[in-house]
């Protein structure tokens, strides 16, 4: 059996599943429709189902030895702009990071898997996972019992940052670990010509803006990485109104779990610190939200050999401050997440990820299906 061959066979059905789940976006927690097509399908080809919410678990096989495959399935709140046929059929909502491939991509091995399913030497489980832009549907599927008995597992992402049909794999660190902040300064309230009788919370808001910015320029180590960034400001109404208080929102990112820990403990002082030395008041939560998603080396290594083997072109993948859940899975269980380039500047597929223009080169996506079957017989082999 030739994964390749196989899943060029089924090339066109793969774009078909995308392009329908491309039309029928829906957001975390709310996959009814594709999770139900998704479980259709694996019942068919002869999968054991577990349901864990809107997530699906898919077994196949008999043996010692499991390997997990993982697609995600849920879109994202952005209003597509693409003119094409396939656009997005539901206002202010659109599959803007790929998971529409990722999960078409993963039908297309679940089907030649299961056709092959007697020359598998193991089991293969597929984890379809609902929420992960921001839900940790990962973590509901853990719960649910996703990994247990699970040997090793990989994951795709179709990756802009990367020429189409390029697999990209990394030893080590590739995904940055994230949380999130939410800050409300409060003050006191006044007219606008006489601020001497306020506690106005905007300069105060602005000041803490800044002196976030210092974290990464002055505390981080500068060999080391870190992100913060102030994504949504709000407060007041009108010219002459001094509000009451301003909210702040943001993330922020790293690599090592101590600078991680460091961004928090600085980012609380000055949230607190600065609204103190003006008389206000902060009232703020700063948040985890994905550990960084770490490849082991032996899982990447074995991907790279079963790509050699099976001629997919493949190279390196630059480390990227965006995160993921697959996070989760890789802390407790040996694997490696990969990455899809499906950038093509002939066919203008160059946005970037969560842009309301973001759209995938369909003609490579066989070439995820072939891989995720390759490392699946390739695992089970010995
Ligand atoms: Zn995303
Ligand atoms: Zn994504």
């Amino acid at each position: 059996m030739n994964p390749i061959e196989e899943a060029l066979k089924i090339k066109d059905e793969i774009i078909a599943w995308r392009r329908d789940f491309h039309m029928h976006p829906e957001l975390k927690y709310e996959e009814e429709r594709t999770s139900r097509i998704v479980e259709e399908h694996l019942r068919e080809w002869g999968y054991k189902i577990k349901r864990v919410g809107t997530g699906i678990i898919g077994d196949i096989g008999e043996g010692e030895k499991t390997i997990a495959l993982r697609a995600d399935m849920d879109a994202l709140p952005v209003q597509e702009e693409n003119d094409v046929p396939y656009r997005s059929r539901i206002p202010g909502k659109m599959h803007a990071c790929g998971h529409d491939a990722h999960t078409a991509m993963l039908l297309g091995a679940a089907k030649i898997i299961a056709e092959h399913a007697d020359e598998l030497g193991g089991k293969v489980r597929l984890i379809f996972q609902p929420a992960e832009e921001g839900g940790n549907g990962a973590l509901k599927m853990i719960e649910g019992g996703a990994l247990d008995g699970v040997d090793a597992i990989f994951g795709f992402h179709v990756w802009m940052d990367l020429p189409s049909g390029i697999i990209g794999i990394r030893d080590g660190p590739f995904l940055a670990g994230a949380g999130f902040f939410e800050a409300k300064v409060i003050g006191k309230g006044g007219h606008g010509a006489s601020p001497h009788e306020a506690i106005d919370p905007i300069p105060i808001a602005a000041e803490t803006v800044l002196a976030l910015q210092t974290i990464v320029s002055r505390n981080v180590n500068p060999i080391e990485t870190g992100v913060v960034s102030v994504t949504a400001i709000n407060g007041g109404t009108t010219f002459n109104v001094i509000p009451e208080e301003v909210t702040l929102k943001g993330t922020f990112r790293y690599y090592k779990p101590e600078v991680g820990e460091m961004i928090k403990k600085r980012m609380a002082e000055i949230i607190e610190g600065v609204a103190k030395t003006h008389g206000a008041r902060a009232e703020f939560s700063i948040n985890d939200l994905v550990p960084p998603t770490i490849n082991d080396k032996a899982m990447a290594d074995f991907a790279r050999k079963v790509a050699e083997k099976y001629r997919l072109r493949h190279g390196d993948v630059a480390m990227s401050m965006g995160a993921e859940d697959f996070a989760y899975y890789l802390q407790r269980v040996p694997g490696a997440f990969l990455a899809l380039g499906i950038r093509n500047e002939g066919k203008g597929i160059v946005h970037p990820h969560h842009h309301p223009k973001f759209d995938v080169d369909e003609d490579v996506l066989h070439l995820g299906t072939a891989m995720e079957v390759a490392l699946a017989f390739e695992f089970l082999k010995d």
